[in-house]
């Protein structure tokens, strides 16, 4: 299993996560991106969730301007 985190407070926006990988990641209501079905940590301001392929969250990951994904394994 791997473990794909998003610093949500630091999204700027760009919508390239969406672009290259709609599988997991769709717009919030602030026009930031969120990963679909992922867990929202509060305090963190941070969404996770665990997958057993990363599959294309590799590419969003290494396509962050501002490199808020993390992938974990
Ligand atoms: S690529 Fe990074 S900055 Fe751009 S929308 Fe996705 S998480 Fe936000």
């Amino acid at each position: 299993m791997a473990k794909i985190i998003q610093n949500h407070e630091e999204c700027i926006g760009c919508g390239t996560c969406i672009a290259l990988c709609p599988k997991y990641w769709e717009w919030d209501e602030d026009n930031k991106a969120r990963i679909k079905a992922g867990k929202f940590d509060e305090n963190k301001k941070e969404y996770e969730l665990e997958v057993g392929d990363i599959e294309c969250n590799k590419d969003a990951e290494e396509a962050c301007p501002v490199s808020v994904i993390k992938i974990s394994n």
